[in-house]
Formats: C-alpha cells, sequence, structure tokens
C-alpha cells in the first residue's frame, strides 16, 4: 500500500494525474502525519482546514481539467513568508500576533500552481541562526537521531522547521529562505535537497527581510526532481520586488537529461579548511569520483578570498539587518511595550520583542553603519564582497560548476550547541561565500556519518544556470542512492 507521505512530490504530482488518490485524501494524510508529529516542533502555526478547503478546490479544479504545476501537492510555507489572514511570526516575539493583509509573492505563485498549504514552519528567530534554537516559539528538532543514542540533534537552521517538516514526512516540500546558507545547512543536516537559487531569481516581496542584498526564498524538497518542479512555480520575475531579475523561468523539470558528460567540475582548494570532518571530507572526494565517472572533468579552481567570506558576511548581513529592522518600533505593527517617553516605549518594546542573537546583530550592524566606522567597516567589507565575487566568476571561466561539502560536520545535538556565537556562525563556512556572489547553490545528501547521520554535498553554478546545477545534482543523486530514511524523533514507524 502506499503511504501517501512518503511520496516525493513528483510521485503524488503522478499519482493525483493518475486519479490513484485525490488531493484531500493527500492533505488528509499529511494533517495526520502533522498531528502525529508535534513533537518535532516544525510547525509555528497549522492550517489545516485551510488546507482541506484549498484541496477541495483543487480536486474541483482538477475535474474541470484545470491542472497546475504543483496542483493538489500539500506544503509548507516558512513563517518568514507572510500569509494573507495567516499570522506571521519570523518566529520572534515581535510578532507572535502579527497577521499580514497580503500573501508573498513566492506563496502566492505557489498558491497560483494549485499547491496546498499545511501551514508555517518554525526557524530561528529572524532567520538568524545555524540551529532552529533562536526562536521564539522553541526549538524544531531533527527527525534524525545517532545510531544508538537518543539525543535531540538540532534540524540546523534558519530553515530547521521547513527541513524537519520535509524530513520528517509532514510536508512534500516547503520553502525556505537562504541569506548565508539557512536553506542549504538545514537541508544537509536533515538529509533532504535544498536549493538557493540565484539571487533575484525568486521575489522577496512579502518575505520578512533580514538582509536584503543576501536574502533569498527557495525550494526544500526530497529529490532533486521536486526541487526542480518547485522552483518552476515559486520563481519569475515580480514587479513589486525591483530586485526580482527580469528574467525567463524554464521548466527546470524539464531540464534534468540526467547526462552531464563534458561539464566541468571545479573542486576550490580553498575549502580544504582546518577542522574539516574527516568523513565529510572523504565524501567530498567520493562525489567527486561520481562525477567523473559519469562523464565530468574536474578541475582544482582557487578562490583566494575564501578566508574573508564570513567576516564580510557577518558584516553586511548584520547592517542589513539593523535597518530593516528599525521598523519594528512599538507603532506602525507587532510588539509594544508602553513607556513614559517615546523613547523609553521603543527600548521596551525592542528589548522584549528581540531575542538575544537578534539583539546582538543588531547591535554589530548599527555599530558598522555607524558615523566613524562606516568606512573601516561597511564599505570595506563591500569591497571585500566584489573580490568574493570575482573570484567565484574567475573560476567560472573554467569550469560550469563547483563541487564542495555543505557543512563542515553533521547535525549536532540540541544541547551540544556551541555556546560561543563564532564558533557557530562557522557552520556557514562554505555556505556564506556564494550567497554574497549571489550564485545559485544546491546541497543534497550523499550519504551518511559513521553514527548515521546524514552528510551534504554542495553544488554551485553560475548565474541563472540552475538547470545545469539540477542537472549535475540529479546525476549525483543517482549514484549516491541515498535512501536514508530519518528515525522519527517524533512519532513511532
Ligand atoms: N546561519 C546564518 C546566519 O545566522 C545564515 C542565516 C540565513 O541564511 N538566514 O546569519
Amino acid at each position: 500500500m502506499t503511504v501517501l507521505t512518503d511520496l516525493t512530490l513528483v510521485e503524488a504530482r503522478d499519482g493525483l494525474a493518475k486519479g490513484d488518490f485525490t488531493a484531500v485524501e493527500l492533505t488528509e494524510a499529511h494533517i495526520r502525519a502533522m498531528e502525529a508529529s508535534r513533537a518535532l516542533g516544525a510547525y509555528i502555526t497549522e492550517t489545516p482546514e485551510q488546507a482541506l478547503e484549498q484541496a477541495r478546490q483543487s480536486d474541483a479544479r482538477r475535474a474541470t481539467g484545470t491542472v497546475g504545476l504543483m496542483e493538489g501537492l500539500p506544503v509548507a510555507l516558512k513563517d518568514l513568508f507572510c500569509t494573507k489572514g495567516v499570522r506571521t511570526t519570523a518566529a520572534s516575539r515581535m510578532l507572535e500576533n502579527f497577521v499580514p493583509p497580503y500573501d508573498s509573492t513566492v506563496g502566492r505563485n505557489l498558491a497560483r500552481a494549485g499547491a496546498v498549504t499545511l501551514g508555517k514552519t518554525n526557524l530561528d528567530e529572524f532567520a538568524m541562526g545555524s540551529s532552529n534554537r533562536t526562536s521564539f516559539f522553541g526549538p524544531a528538532v531533527n527527525p534524525w537521531k545517532r545510531t544508538g543514542d537518543d539525543a535531540a540533534l538540532a534540524p540546523g537552521g534558519s530553515s530547521g522547521g521547513s527541513a524537519a517538516a520535509v524530513a520528517g514526512r509532514i510536508a512534500l516540500a516547503a520553502t525556505g529562505t537562504d541569506t548565508g546558507g539557512s536553506i542549504r545547512q538545514p537541508a544537509a543536516f536533515c538529509g533532504i535537497v535544498g536549493l538557493k537559487p540565484t539571487y533575484g531569481r525568486c521575489s522577496r516581496r512579502g518575505i520578512i527581510a533580514f538582509a536584503s542584498s543576501l536574502d533569498q526564498a527557495g525550494p526544500m524538497t526530497r529529490s532533486v526532481k521536486d526541487a526542480a518542479l518547485m522552483l518552476s512555480a515559486m520563481a519569475g520575475h515580480d514587479p513589486l520586488d525591483s530586485t526580482s531579475a527580469p528574467v525567463e523561468v524554464p521548466n527546470f523539470e524539464n531540464a534534468l537529461t540526467g547526462d552531464i558528460r563534458g561539464l566541468r567540475v571545479g573542486v576550490p582548494r580553498e575549502y580544504r579548511a582546518d577542522g574539516l570532518d574527516p568523513e565529510v571530507s572523504a565524501l567530498w572526494d567520493r562525489g567527486v569520483e561520481m562525477l567523473r565517472d559519469a562523464g565530468a572533468e574536474v578541475v582544482e579552481v582557487s578562490l583566494p578570498h575564501t578566508d574573508h567570506a564570513l567576516a564580510t558576511y557577518y558584516i553586511l548581513s548584520s547592517a542589513e539587518a539593523s535597518s530593516n529592522l528599525a521598523r519594528y518600533d512599538g507603532v506602525r505593527y507587532g510588539l509594544r511595550v508602553e513607556g513614559k517617553t517615546l523613547d523609553e516605549m521603543y527600548s521596551r518594546t525592542r528589548g522584549a520583542g528581540f531575542g538575544p542573537e537578534v539583539q546582538r546583530r543588531i547591535l554589530i550592524g548599527t555599530y558598522a553603519l555607524s558615523a566613524g566606522f562606516y568606512d573601516a567597516y561597511y564599505l570595506k567589507a563591500q569591497r571585500v564582497r566584489r573580490l568574493i565575487t570575482r573570484d567565484f566568476l574567475e573560476a567560472f571561466g573554467s569550469v560550469d560548476v563547483l563541487l564542495t561539502p555543505t557543512t563542515p560536520t553533521p547535525a549536532f545535538a540540541l544541547d551540544e550547541e556551541p555556546t560561543d556565537p563564532l564558533t557557530l556562525y562557522l557552520n556557514d563556512v562554505f555556505t556564506v561565500p556564494t550567497s554574497l556572489a549571489g550564485l545559485p547553490a544546491l546541497s543534497m545528501p550523499a550519504g551518511l556519518s559513521g553514527q548515521g547521520l546524514p552528510l551534504g554535498l554542495q553544488l554551485v553554478g553560475r548565474h541563472f544556470q540552475e538547470e545545469t546545477l539540477l542537472n549535475a545534482a540529479l546525476v549525483l543523486e543517482r549514484a549516491c542512492a541515498f535512501s536514508g530514511a530519518p528515525m522519527f524523533a517524533g512519532k513511532e514507524v
């Protein structure tokens, strides 16, 4: 018997088309799974009634022959995507009761493609973090466990709830956002596929801003084909986002040929960093061999400014965050804590509304932007960002894609999370450089660690060449034959 929640998006789409089951049945199965898996903390807000209504409408549309790309497929939205009439919190006390008056463009695109929305997934507060522990609503939990060890593991962050929901079979797929790795790192920790598209590929309209020059929405799925399908539905130019790119959206699924003969794959020398887990390093070597066996040509490349990427990222992203988050002032929307004066109201509101990590970023960012330090930090970081981008463009003069690990280690336990914020920031060492350069990058599960945890490999492509990226990922997916199913933390299986 088919377990509906185990299907990939593509399998579910084909099953719906054949009439094997209805969108209502598929949605009901996911609602039951959602109720049984609450221990994962994957969702902040569940919207089962709305999902069932959407599923009924989808079945009715199908009966008239109207079928969108994602027709009847139940997915989840990271709780950073505004949803009309459904509260959108950014996992912050500041927005605990915020109900947006409009939908994000990406959410609207998915709905137009026929998708059903199950609810809003957990994340690090305002998408700042790598563990999902900074959420005001408590952490999401990774559905995976180490062999013979019951410790609850971090799903990664910031899109940790989305990753846990997809890996835990409580959504067929989910949206994530990635500013410095927040789609790819949780995808790697939870053994799923996560794609950060080229900056500008998906509209940022209606996505609560963290760092506007870096934020990008993308799909989190259980297969490469699913990522291709969902990206086709999410992407597209949006006149309401001035940084959204006026480029055609190909049908990414149709571009998957599975043939990469002659593809030139770059392996960046600088990514053999100290502290790289030997298992991760060995997996990377295996990935290189698999691509070579499939007919790719492997070339070593150099990205000389890699060492400066993390510092650059944390200056720029914090600077942008300090300015973006200035809007939470107790006046326009969100929390308000009264004070005797206007200034006191501001500081009480922001002191109570933002958690410690968000406050830390605002302080770093305000400092970097303040008179006297602007040139030394913000402007300097902008220049280094340019050099990092140039490294990639030069490398892409001789290769078509890059292959690297996604994270330096597999998932850590929730109570082993490094207490020093700098150590945690090192989780992003392989993902941040591509964010600074605005390049598309995908993480896919490629194997298991000795302790039975998923490990991810990252593919990076040229601007707007997601097709090449997805095609290489498909080949690697077939060669890796990753078949791990998580040991559920939240329910019996
Ligand atoms: N972990 C990184 C940070 O904390 C990335 C976050 C993200 O991509 N949203 O900033």
